[in-house]
């Protein structure tokens, strides 16, 4: 889910972040630090399909940042013309970015005005996408949910009505899935476009930046700390096994983009091991190439982590760990946040795990709005019990994003007790991440 991205919208490292430093060049062309089979056949279609390379009324931009590299390596194929920039450019701007990034870019768009740029903000992306009207405040335009059709036509539309010298803004009420500000300062927000069939545009450029293979995409559950159904829907699509093949072709090493690796091929609901089987075994007569599936940056829902799941990891990936979803080991916080699974499918994939030698790491949320003291002893119970079987744990605190029954409310504290013994398994290594929320620990330790 890099920097590591979670579906909550929490940030964490990346082990398959093969994209560039922010420090480094900017990403025009393949880097030696790609895991990848230079030797591949690039052979791939880009132009397939888009418009031919945008004229030059503007220039076109993507604000790169290490950070949000994978929100725009499925968008860098759609705008051939676009190159990236680290700062605000005169021309069009295009933004992705999180909601705990929106205070610097928020800046920097302010920044750009005072220095009267001439320039077309659009945003994209998860906070943009929850928070359109708010990012209006800032932006000339949001492109709500994904960009890969509606993104082309909005800068096509721009670059059009700026060689007619009109209103850059003159006809977006056309385009789906979009929002604006009209003429007279009215928000304005189109009707979503279809969803986007995933076969019809490249996982990534191989002239730009690389990422991990997306699969899957959109999600049927409605976990309520969850941005993913809202900005992909509540139906799972799946990439074919033949277009997935064809970009494996790039990668020494391949990892995958989904919201449920384990669903592949199905509705996100009910297994399809015959699907997950078909992947992985067209994957492996590739030859040469180390499989790690459904592990960071997916993860899989534990009632999906079954034995004839795991039995297919062990026959043809590398991974020795599965990265699972519980988030939390009280029932009656599951059944709160909406989960759709118990505490006892946790422990039995746990099980399953641990019993073919495969260690599963598990993530978990503290804070959720109902949550008591009660509810914490009952993760606390099952973190310890994971710690102790030989699992791994990522634990961190609840962050409320835009668009989610979350949004305005205020999360849980964590009983100081919970957090202490949390801090011990920590110190064993088996325990990651950040679990309470910084400000109250201030706070208390100012008070205490
Ligand atoms: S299962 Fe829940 S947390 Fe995972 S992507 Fe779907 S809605 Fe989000």
């Amino acid at each position: 889910m890099s920097e590591r991205k979670s579906k909550d919208g929490t940030v964490n490292n990346s082990p398959a972040d093969s994209s560039q430093d922010d420090s480094a060049g900017l990403p025009a062309v393949l880097s030696a630090n790609h895991s990848a089979n230079h030797s591949a056949n690039h052979s791939v279609n880009l132009s397939a399909g888009f418009p031919d390379a945008l004229p030059a009324a503007l220039p076109v931009y993507f604000r790169y940042n290490k950070k949000n590299a994978y929100s725009y390596s499925a968008l860098v194929p759609a705008l051939p013309g676009a190159t990236f920039s680290k700062k605000p450019e005169n021309g069009i701007m295009i933004y992705s970015f999180f909601t705990n990034q929106k205070e610097d870019i928020f800046e920097e768009i302010c920044q750009a005005r005072a220095d009267r740029l001439n320039s077309f903000f659009i945003a994209g992306g998860p906070h943009p996408s929850g928070a359109a009207a708010k990012t209006l405040e800032y932006f000339d335009a949001v492109v709500i949910g994904e960009g890969e059709e509606t993104l082309p036509k909005m800068v096509s539309r721009i670059l059009e009505n700026e060689r007619k010298g009109i209103d850059r803004k003159t006809g977006f009420e056309e385009i789906a899935g979009i929002a604006f500000k009209n003429n007279v300062g009215g928000i304005v927000i189109t009707p979503p476009g279809p969803a986007v069939e995933l076969d019809k545009f490249p996982c990534f450029s191989p002239n730009s930046i690389w990422r991990p293979l997306e699969i899957s995409r959109g999600c049927p559950h409605r976990c309520k700390f969850c941005q993913t159904p809202q900005m992909f829907g509540y139906k799972m699509r799946h990439r074919s096994v033949s277009e997935i093949v064809k970009y494996a072709a790039y990668y020494d090493d391949l990892r995958f983009l989904s919201s449920n690796a384990f669903a592949y091929g199905g509705n996100g609901v009910t297994q399809k091991p015959e699907k997950v089987k078909d992947l992985l075994s067209s994957l492996s007569n590739l030859g040469g190439k180390r499989i790690f599936f459904g592990t960071f940056p997916s993860e899989v829902r534990p009632e999906f982590a079954t034995e004839d799941m795991i039995d297919l990891v062990v026959k043809y990936c590398a991974n020795d760990s599965l990265s699972i979803g519980a988030q939390s080991g009280s029932d009656t916080v599951l059944n709160e946040i909406g989960r759709g699974h118990s505490a006892e499918d946790v422990y039995n994939a746990a099980e399953v795990c641990l019993g073919a030698g495969i260690t599963p790491i598990v993530d978990f949320i503290i804070g959720f709005p109902s949550e008591t003291i009660t509810d914490q002893e009952k993760t606390l119970e099952m973190i310890d019990w994971l710690c102790r079987n030989g699992g791994k744990v990522h634990a961190h605190y609840l962050t409320p994003l835009p668009s989610t029954p979350y949004e305005h409310s205020v999360p849980a504290k964590v009983h100081p007790d919970i957090s202490k013994k949390l801090g011990k398994l920590a110190l064993g290594g088996q325990l990651t991440g950040v679990w309470e929320n910084i400000k109250q620990r201030t706070v208390e330790n100012k008070d205490g």
